[in-house]
């Protein structure tokens, strides 16, 4: 029988040996780049796993499996939103999350805002950005995001913390590259209409999954979010 443990031990290992070289490959320091382990795969049990190896930025795209494992994990860890919120989730998730990836519009932005006031939350997100063009992605497009910018600037309660958004999928790490340049070019030029002490923590890039973490590197993801490569060579056992 085969140890969850000591396979994601050598996942994790060579997913980080991975991140180091496109660090070194870009001239950029390893600490620059967080791994955000994606569970929603995952077995409880190879959670308990990863969390046992050190791994604490743990994130999930469902909400409600996300309060759930927050629930059942009770060692001390992040956990990450990088799928669709709804609005009338909001509530019970601001307590529990470190960082929401996907906030995809205005209005949830709003409904975050309203919500973290009444809380007397700070919660930290990003925004995600559609630069694929795909119908089916959630995300601002850039032009939306730039009419938004203003507004978004007088939020009292909610840390904007930069952007987020997922390449097209592809067999083609390479073919991501320009998304990601992309994405980066985009940070940078909103950043500069932003007062400053904001445009200070206006700095993650969450870009970058198993396909195509090490090309997002190259291009200044400061977020992975890889889920499929620290699983591979695991079965879930049949139902
Ligand atoms: C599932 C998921 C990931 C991780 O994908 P892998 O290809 O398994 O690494 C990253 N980001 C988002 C938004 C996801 O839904």
């Amino acid at each position: 029988m085969i140890d969850p443990g000591e396979v994601i031990s050598r996942n994790l290992t060579d997913v980080k040996r991975r991140m180091q070289a496109a660090c070194e490959r870009a001239g950029r320091s390893s600490a620059s780049v967080s791994l955000v382990a994606v569970t929603k795969y995952a077995e409880l049990d190879w959670v308990r796993a990863i969390v046992a190896l050190g791994m604490q930025e743990l994130g999930e795209n469902r909400p409600q499996q996300l309060l759930q494992r927050a629930d059942q994990i009770t060692a001390p860890v992040q956990w990450h939103l990088i799928g669709p919120l709804q609005r009338n989730k909001v509530r019970a998730l601001l307590p529990r999350v470190t960082l929401i990836h996907s906030v995809d519009s205005v209005r949830l932005l709003e409904a975050i805002e309203r919500i973290a006031g009444e809380l007397q939350l700070q919660p930290r997100v990003l925004l995600e950005v559609n630069l694929s063009q795909e119908e089916a992605k959630h995300g601002f497009s850039e032009a939306e995001l730039r009419d938004a910018w203003t507004s978004i600037q007088t939020l009292q309660h909610t840390q904007v913390m930069g952007l987020m958004t997922m390449a097209a999928y592809s067999e083609q790490a390479e073919e991501a590259r320009p998304v990601f340049s992309q994405l980066c070019r985009l940070k940078n030029e909103l950043s500069q209409q932003m007062p400053a002490a904001r445009a200070d923590q206006f700095r993650h890039l969450s870009m970058g999954m198993t396909g195509d973490f090490e090309v997002a590197i190259e291009e200044g993801a400061t977020l992975v979010r890889i889920g499929s490569a620290l699983w591979q060579g695991l079965e879930a056992p049949s139902e």
